[in-house]
């Protein structure tokens, strides 16, 4: 690192003040993105009682100059910028100056620190933001903080925080956030002695998704890799099987800093369009580089959020990436389900042996100078590192050619495909060809055509006040409604694609929908929402008898879809047994 100045009065006022250092984890995310700025290759993390009696961040970066020390805990001391100008430009993860001085305020804490120059580390002793102690000591090249008794001296701050595993859960989806970020850096999180995390430091992202979320999960995301001129654009997505009920698994960085955006995460959710049930959400690990003019990142406290000055284009260009990615896949689920995609907020996610050696060989280096011991005060980890995370192979791309072998309960068709076997719902399978069919000509789909015999409907008072609200809606539709006295009405016309005898049915179902979707849609998604119904009231449905010639045009029409893998609703048409499951499924193998 350069040297730290203190950044003038003009400079500070232009700087999103507020208070960083809430809790454990925000203590946690600035130490880290301190060292991540030092040039870190190795950065261990403990913590005591959620970060309450204990914060330890040690790394193996520039260290800070003996001269600087204590400079650094001043208020706005910083090496990362000096000028107004460079807040324009900022290419570090700390910029502010801010995050030592508040965290040696309201704790104790000791710094151990050396550069690579200098012979002698220093050591530092801060309690309640005043030094009481400034000394020579021996130390590996690089930075050691422990940050102790946390808000000893502000109690009152102290009874607003959860409790430690509460705090822990927040500390390890802090290191989960950087260990994604930046694969090429090894991380190690110890909550109360115990691994809970460790990554290999290989610089591969799908390694780093499944030392956090799991093999299995890692398994299930596919590679997202592109660029125009403006964005670079790189992470792995999950598969449509692999959604959530939240967001909480999406990850979106720019330009290296983990940030929430709805715009982003909407522009990948739309890609999805279809693909998923009401309510999931899609799986991501999203990394967009941009030029840093292009973005402020000085609008947050925590540095949570940037502002992108212009993302007309971006968003329009992350769905067209997903998008792409997620046709040339194969998204088949399997039909052995893995027993647990997710282990929860604070996973103990068992690391391969070699990364251990290959940990150790960095200790080669000069860190070795001082024990692991010294880092971190516990050292029983190696019992949990078992699984291997070795050759995920990446997924099977196109649709598989499938060999139709007969009904099953008249709903599903067994097929032979090109590894194993495939159970095909014949309802949503139809529902799939004939939304597609639909949406590619939506108008001339929803144009009016006169009903041989008219068919009356007696509506309850609510239907008949959300059919008056929405009349205009249903004519666009291609829906001739009157009415006919008292609670009757008349429908003399519908929309040319559905089948004379589902016009009541499909009717009443949109009636229903308005009602509870007011305000809310629009003239698109209405047509889209008309022609999904429609789809799945003309579609053959279960327990309907098929030829094999039908069976065979079915499975190659939907091999035709753009996308083949859900029904309109987001359900699965197919699912996958491997040969390798079956075999599995009849102990042939092991
Ligand atoms: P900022 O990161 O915004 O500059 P901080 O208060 O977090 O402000 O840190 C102040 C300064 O202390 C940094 O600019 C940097 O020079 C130095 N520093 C802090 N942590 C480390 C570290 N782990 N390794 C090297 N230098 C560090
Ligand atoms: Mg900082």
């Amino acid at each position: 690192m350069g040297r730290i100045v203190l950044l003038e009065e003009h400079v500070v006022n232009k700087i999103a003040a507020g208070e960083v250092i809430e809790r454990p984890a925000s203590i946690v995310k600035e130490l880290v993105e301190n060292s991540i700025d030092a040039g870190s290759t190795r950065i261990e993390i403990c913590i005591t009682d959620g970060g309450f009696s204990e914060i330890t961040v040690s790394d193996n970066g520039s260290g800070i100059a003996p001269d600087d020390a204590v400079f650094a805990f001043e208020r706005h001391a910083t090496s990362k910028i000096k000028n107004a100008a460079d807040l324009e430009n900022v290419l570090t993860l700390g910029f502010r100056g801010e995050a030592l001085s508040s965290i040696a305020a309201v704790s104790r804490l000791n710094l151990r620190t050396r550069t690579a120059d200098s012979v002698s580390g220093t050591g530092l002793d801060i309690e309640g933001g005043n030094v009481l102690k400034n000394y020579d000591t021996a130390s590996p090249q690089g930075t050691i903080l422990t940050i102790r008794d946390l808000f000893f001296n502000t109690p009152a701050r102290r009874k607003h925080m959860k409790t430690p595993n509460v705090e822990a859960g927040h500390v390890s989806d802090v290191i989960n956030k950087f260990a994604m970020g930046y694969p090429e850096i090894s991380f190690q999180l110890k909550t109360n002695g115990r691994l809970i995390l460790k990554t290999p430091a290989k610089g591969n992202l799908r390694n780093s998704i499944a030392a956090v979320y799991g093999t299995e999960t890692a398994r299930e995301m596919l590679a997202l890799e592109g660029a125009n001129d403006t964005t670079e654009l790189r992470g792995y997505i999950g598969k449509p099987s692999l959604s959530r009920a939240s967001r909480h698994y999406q990850t979106i960085y720019i330009n290296g800093r983990f940030v929430r955006n709805r715009i982003i995460s909407e522009a990948v959710e739309k890609a999805y369009h279809s693909m998923l049930m009401t309510g999931r959400y899609p799986v991501f690990i999203v990394k967009i580089g941009l030029n840093p003019s292009e973005i402020d990142v000085n609008v947050h406290p925590a540095k949570t959020e940037v502002r992108i000055l212009d993302n007309t284009d971006l968003a329009g260009f992350i769905t067209e990436e997903v998008s792409r990615v997620l046709s040339e896949s194969r998204l088949i689920p399997a039909a052995v389900f893995p027993k647990k995609m997710f282990p929860g907020i604070t996973p103990v996610k068992p690391v391969q042996q070699s990364w251990q050696a290959e940990s150790i060989g960095l200790a080669s280096s000069k860190v070795s100078e001082t024990p692991r011991a010294e880092y971190c005060s516990d050292e029983n980890f190696s019992a949990e590192l078992k699984t291997a995370v070795t050759g995920i192979a990446a997924p099977e791309q196109g649709f598989p050619s499938l060999k139709p072998l007969g009904q099953i309960n008249g709903t599903f068709i067994a097929a032979q495909g090109d590894d194993g076997m495939y159970l095909i719902d014949q309802h949503a399978a139809h529902e799939r060809i004939l939304y597609e069919k639909f949406m590619a000509r939506p108008d001339e789909h929803t144009v009016s055509e006169q009903l041989l015999f008219p068919v009356t409907l007696e509506l309850t008072h609510q239907e008949v006040q959300t059919l008056n609200e929405n009349i205009l809606s249903l004519t666009d539709l291609g829906f001739v409604v009157e009415h006919f006295g008292g609670d009757s009405f008349i429908i003399r016309a519908i929309p040319a694609a559905i089948i004379e005898n589902g016009a009541k049915e499909i009717f009443l179902d949109l009636l229903d929908y308005f009602s509870h979707n007011r305000n809310t849609i629009s003239g698109k998604t209405l047509k889209e929402k008309l022609l999904i119904t429609m789809a799945c009231k003309s579609a053959i449905k279960a327990g309907d008898r098929l030829g094999m010639q039908e069976t065979e045009s079915l499975l190659s029409q939907l091999a035709e879809t753009r996308n083949p893998y859900t029904c309109p609703h987001g359900r699965p048409t197919l699912v996958h047994f491997s040969g390798y499951d079956l075999e599995k499924m009849f102990k042939r193998v092991l």
